[in-house]
């Protein structure tokens, strides 16, 4: 039995305003949160203001969009993975395609930033997905298969169980146009193989979430997909009741 999970990623927008509203928006919609995970990842500055609004009653766990390789020193900028724990985090994403592409964030690099992360008891959201050159020269398989198996290769069996795949196609992030849950579903598949030809337990139990556009109107038929587990959603989570939307798709 997978439990679905459903990430917000806010990426670089709001303020404290928004922070407060959304939260109190989002209790409003009385969701039902049992077996489901709900995460919502506020840029840095703001997390710890969510986790108040978690403290004071409202019903998800707190992520961060990034974190360092480094557990501490002389990194300007860099945030570690204890400084987010002892900030309420529980999950964080890293890979985002944003990083990868404006950052130039290697596998080797995100491999690392998934070892901190399991050390400090941290879930990593660790993303995968190829570009649209990429899929028109039917590169996706390949592409998918080495963003995972570079960080599953540094991982023991026992910290794989603990991380959660986010496929996210670079063309379907922000461009309103999502993947098919048919194309979506055809990734979610394969990269369960490929982690199921290393280990059957573990591939059955990865959870592999789908990012890219998901929107209350394409969730419930992405969601229904047999190997979907769940959304990665960036646009459309700053809209609390619309985010709430996806979250009651997924139920
Ligand atoms: C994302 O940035 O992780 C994402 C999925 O964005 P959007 O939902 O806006 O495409």
């Amino acid at each position: 039995m997978r439990h679905p999970v459903i990430a917000a990623n806010w990426k670089m927008h709001g303020n404290q305003t928004l922070v407060k509203e959304w939260f109190a928006a989002f209790q409003k919609q009385d969701i039902d949160s049992a077996n489901l995970e709900v995460v919502v990842c506020p840029p840095f500055p703001y997390l710890q203001q969510a986790k108040n609004a978690v403290m004071s009653g409202v019903s998800v766990k707190i992520g961060a969009q990034d974190v360092s390789d480094e557990t501490k020193g002389a990194y300007t900028g860099q945030v570690s993975a204890n400084m987010l724990t002892d900030n309420g985090c529980e999950y964080v994403i890293i890979g985002h395609s944003e990083r990868r592409a404006i950052n130039g964030e290697t596998d080797a690099l995100i491999a690392k930033k998934v070892l901190r992360a399991l050390e400090a008891g941290l879930t990593p959201i660790l993303c995968v997905g190829e570009t649209l050159e990429q899929r028109q020269q039917n590169q996706t398989e390949q592409v998918v298969a080495t963003q995972l198996l570079a960080v599953l290769e540094t991982l023991t069996n026992e910290q794989v169980q603990a991380i959660i795949v986010a496929y996210e196609p670079v063309w379907a992030i922000g461009t309103g146009l999502a993947a098919t849950a048919e194309q979506a579903q055809a990734v979610h598949a394969f990269l369960r193989q490929e982690v199921l030809k290393r280990n059957k337990k573990q591939g059955e139990m990865l959870r592999i979430i789908y990012g890219g556009s998901v929107k209350p109107e394409n969730a419930l038929e992405l969601l229904a997909m047999p190997d979907i587990d769940g959304a990665l959603v960036g646009g459309a989570s700053l809209d609390a009741a619309s985010f709430a939307q996806i979250v009651q798709a997924a139920k």
